[in-house]
């Protein structure tokens, strides 16, 4: 009897406005991701963010939704994303972000020689333009698996001190796992990029379709070829250490519209 009076409640509350996707996504801060509606129309609308390409599904089957990235740096306040010509407003809200201390007894991987910063001003720019990507595919899911099974190790936009020296914020999320593990890629994508270089190591880039691209770096093995199609769960490559890196552990970035943004809240570990 308690059962169908709950059962009558809960078909008597209103539709609630936000779909299965606004709530798991939508975390507007610096790093973060906002979901933001665009309406019911027949067809998708197009929209941008800082003049780039934003990822836009529909939700429920029934209303359009932008699904934009926040770079780490955006302050908190009221953001634009243009759709169809409109001027929609958003607002960003803080996060803070903790401190992480770590030494490294290889000194060059925290002041590089001259011959080093070339090469890795080179492999950046290679980086860059492989998440300036937009292919117009609509990614399998937005609900990621996890690439690998273990414990999370080290948070997105943790500010990181190497032997004391502040660096670039951490712009991935950490798992603990041996060397050797499978990294299975969290949605179908086509292999974009892979490389070998001074601070990632042996690195993956999948992409899943609108801008919304995986990178996996300081592998042991890689397991795939550039172009390949690979389904959800596809084999990317072994859990490693290669680069700079402490010791064996997957690490794992998230690119939306060229903006790196949490990992955890594609799959559901995010923290405010
Ligand atoms: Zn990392």
């Amino acid at each position: 009897m308690r059962l169908l009076a709950t059962l009558l409640l809960c078909l008597a509350l209103p539709a609630h406005a936000e779909g299965f996707l606004t709530r798991l996504l939508d975390k507007p801060v610096p790093g973060g991701v906002a979901v933001v509606p665009l309406g019911d129309g027949p067809v998708a609308p197009k929209a941008r963010y800082q003049g780039k390409p934003v990822l836009v599904v529909k939700e429920d089957g029934k209303r359009w939704i932008a699904v934009v990235g926040i770079p780490l740096s955006i302050k908190p306040g009221s953001q634009t994303l243009e759709a169809d010509g409109r001027q929609l407003s958003f607002t960003v809200g803080a996060k803070r972000y903790k401190e992480q201390h770590i030494t490294l007894k290889n000194k060059e991987q925290v002041n590089p020689s001259p011959a080093n910063l070339k090469r890795i001003e080179r492999e950046l720019a290679e980086q860059t333009s492989a998440y300036r990507l937009f292919s117009p595919g609509t990614p399998s899911n937005l609900l990621f698996d996890k690439p690998v099974n273990g414990p999370l190790s080290s948070r997105f936009g943790v500010r990181r001190f190497f032997n004391g020296e502040e660096r670039n914020p951490h712009a991935g999320l950490d798992f603990a796992v041996p060397a050797g593990t499978p990294i299975k890629s969290p949605a179908a994508g086509k292999v974009i990029l892979i490389g070998d270089y001074f601070f990632n190591g042996r690195t993956v880039f999948v992409d899943h379709g609108q801008g919304l691209i995986s990178m996996f770096c300081h592998l042991s093995k890689v397991d795939v070829q550039l172009g390949q199609q690979l389904p959800r769960g596809g084999v990317v490559g072994r859990v490693g250490a290669t680069g700079r890196a402490t010791g064996p552990h997957m690490h794992w970035n998230v690119s939306l519209n060229d903006a790196r943004v949490d990992p955890a809240i594609f799959i559901g570990a995010f923290e405010p």
